[in-house]
C-alpha cells in the first residue's frame, strides 16, 4: 500500500500509475496484449481518431473492501457499451473477452492503487479506443488502438452528500435529435464544453439538457443522466439522444427492489414543478443530487429539495449502490466481478 497518498483527498484527476494495456487491431484482427509503463503513445499525424473525432471510450471504477478484495462493477455492461459506441461510429468493436480481460489485468498490475476501504476513494479505469490509420479521405479507418489506463480518485463528496443547483439554457445542445448522443463518443463532450463552462460561470454544477428536437423534455444532465421521483416513482428521460447510463440502470434495478416504480419516459420541463427528489447520477458521483433547478431562459426556480438535503429515496439508492459496490451487501444481481 502507498502510505504516502492522502487518498481521502484525491481529486477526479490524473495521478500516474505503473502500467497501462494496449492492443492493436491491424489486418483484419486483433494483437497480443501489451503491457506499458509509458504513458505516451505513438500516434501518426494522419490517424482519423485525431482528424475526423473516431474516437470512444468508457469509465468504470474499482473498490476495496472490508475484506482488501478489489471490485470492479459491471464491467460487462461496459464492454457491451464500448461496442455498441464502437459500432455507431464505424469502429472495430473491442470483443468483450479482451475487454475483460484487459479490465482485470490493468488493475491486477496496479493494485497498489486501488485506495483502501472506508476512504471514499476508488480506482478509475478508463478504456479508450481510436483509429490509427494514416488516412486523409473521410472514412472509417481500417487500424485501431484500445487503450486502458487507470487513475486513483478521490471521493466525489468531500464536503458530505449534499445538493448542488443545475441550470437549463435553451441556446445549447449537446448532441443532435439522431445524433452520437446514446454513445460515449468524445465529440459530445467537446460539443458541451461551453455550455458546462458557463453553467459553472454561474454557480451551476451542470446543464439540465433540453431535447434537442422539440426542446420540450428533459434530456442528459451534464455528463450524467438525469431521474426524479415524482409521486413517489422513479422517473427517468427516455430519449435517442441520451447515453444509457449504467449508474441509472443499477439504481433502478435497486428501486424496484425497493418496491419503488421506474418509469423511463418523456419527462416535460413543467413536471419539474412537481417532482420531490431529483439528482444527476454516472459512475463518478453514483448520485448527485438536485437542490435546485433554474430555468435561465423563462426564469422559473424549481425549488426540488426544500430544505436543503438529499432527499431520502435518492439518498437509499445512493446507499444501497456504494454497499454494492464496497462489498458490504449482498451481490444480489451479479455486478461485481473479484480480481483474483
Ligand atoms: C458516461 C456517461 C454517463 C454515465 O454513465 P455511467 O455508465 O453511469 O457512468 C451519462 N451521460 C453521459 C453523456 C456519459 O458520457
Amino acid at each position: 500500500m502507498n502510505q504516502e497518498i492522502d487518498w481521502a483527498n484525491l481529486s477526479f484527476g490524473y495521478m500516474p500509475t505503473d502500467y497501462n494495456v494496449r492492443c492493436t487491431y491491424k489486418d483484419g484482427k486483433w494483437g497480443e496484449i501489451e503491457v506499458s509503463q509509458d504513458p505516451y503513445i505513438n500516434v501518426h499525424i494522419a490517424a482519423t481518431g485525431i482528424h475526423y473525432g473516431q474516437e470512444i471510450f468508457e469509465g468504470l471504477k474499482a473498490f476495496r473492501g472490508k475484506d482488501g478484495k478489489v471490485r470492479i462493477f459491471r464491467l460487462d455492461e461496459n464492454a457491451k457499451r464500448l461496442q455498441s459506441s464502437a459500432r455507431g461510429i464505424m469502429m472495430e468493436p473491442v470483443p468483450v473477452e479482451l475487454f475483460t480481460e484487459m479490465v482485470k489485468k490493468v488493475v491486477k498490475l496496479n493494485e497498489r492503487f486501488v485506495p483502501p476501504y472506508g476512504s471514499g476513494a476508488s480506482l478509475y479505469i478508463r478504456p479508450v479506443e481510436f483509429g490509427i490509420s494514416a488516412q486523409v479521405g473521410v472514412k472509417p479507418a481500417k487500424e485501431y488502438v484500445f487503450i486502458i489506463f487507470v487513475t486513483p480518485v478521490g471521493p466525489y463528496f468531500k464536503t458530505g452528500f449534499n445538493p448542488s443547483n443545475i441550470c437549463i439554457m435553451r441556446k445549447y445542445d449537446r448532441v443532435a435529435p439522431q445524433g452520437t448522443g446514446r454513445w460515449k463518443v468524445g465529440g459530445n463532450y467537446a460539443a458541451s464544453l461551453e455550455a458546462g463552462e458557463k453553467a459553472h460561470e454561474l454557480g451551476y454544477s451542470a446543464v439540465l439538457y433540453l431535447d434537442p428536437k422539440e426542446k420540450k423534455y428533459l434530456d442528459e444532465c451534464g455528463p450524467a443522466n438525469f431521474f426524479a421521483i415524482k409521486d413517489g416513482k422513479y422517473i427517468t428521460p427516455a430519449s435517442d439522444s441520451i447515453l444509457p447510463s449504467i449508474t441509472n440502470k443499477s439504481l433502478q434495478q435497486l428501486a424496484r427492489d425497493m418496491g419503488i416504480e421506474v418509469e423511463p419516459r418523456h419527462i416535460t420541463v413543467d413536471e419539474l414543478a412537481d417532482i420531490t427528489e431529483a439528482a444527476a447520477c454516472g459512475t463518478a458521483a453514483v448520485a448527485s443530487p438536485v437542490g435546485e433547478i433554474h430555468d435561465l431562459d423563462t426564469g422559473e426556480k424549481y425549488v426540488i429539495s426544500k430544505d436543503g438535503k438529499p432527499g431520502p429515496i435518492t439518498t437509499a439508492l445512493y446507499n444501497e449502490l456504494r454497499a454494492i459496490q464496497n462489498g458490504d451487501v449482498e451481490d444480489k444481481h451479479g455486478w461485481i466481478t473479484i480480481v483474483e
